[in-house]
């Protein structure tokens, strides 16, 4: 059974601890490094992510997280979470910092204000039927780096990604009941 935290200082926490519990997970909160120090995989929830990262930055998680990612923690962000895993963001504010690790160009609150939030039906690689994501002041992908697949694709842009141990999503996959994203997260943890 992994060990998988999920970055609590901000975010929609809950969602992503059932999803994961439901999928046999043994799912906690990270708040501080020792609770980090007890991950074998990560998930960075929706939320905001100026705050998400400042957060971060005061209670001394930013650069443990960026350490662990950086040496091999298999590690999911949703919507906020893409991108606090982004290497490069579009959109940020002028002194957002990120975890980075993922080699991608992430544009913020990407489709604009008539569809800022929808819910979509979209093909998912390695998943046979179609995944109902819901969209909310979501990012997408803008550049991806030679190393990135995309695993979904929304009004003509990535909104799925994976980098070897990084996976990430515009999209909640949390609030819907669908575990099948959370899935193939657990099969890159165990892998
Ligand atoms: N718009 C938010 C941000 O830039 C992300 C929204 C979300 O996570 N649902 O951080």
């Amino acid at each position: 059974m992994p060990a998988i935290g999920v970055f609590a200082l901000q975010g929609d926490v809950r969602e992503h601890l059932q999803a994961l519990t439901a999928l046999g997970a043994a799912a906690f909160p990270v708040r501080r490094p020792r609770e980090l120090d007890q991950c074998d995989g990560l998930v960075l929830p929706g939320g905001e992510s100026t705050t998400m990262a400042k957060l971060a930055r005061t209670f001394e998680l930013l650069d443990p997280i960026r350490e662990r990612v950086k040496a091999g923690m298999p590690t999911f962000g949703t919507c906020a979470g893409m991108i606090l895993l982004a290497d490069r963001i579009e959109g940020g504010t002028a002194d957002q910092e990120t975890i980075g690790g993922l080699d991608v160009t992430v544009r913020r609150n990407a489709f604009g204000r008539q569809v800022d939030s929808f819910e979509a039906d979209l093909d998912f690689a390695g998943l046979p039927a179609p995944v109902h994501a819901v969209f909310i002041r979501a990012p997408w992908v803008e550049q991806t780096g030679p190393d990135v697949e995309v695993l979904a694709e929304a009004h003509g842009h990535p909104v799925a990604v994976r980098q070897g141990h990084l996976m990430a999503t515009s999209f909640h996959p949390e609030v819907d009941g669908d575990g099948r994203v959370h899935r193939l997260f657990l099969d890159l943890v165990q892998g």
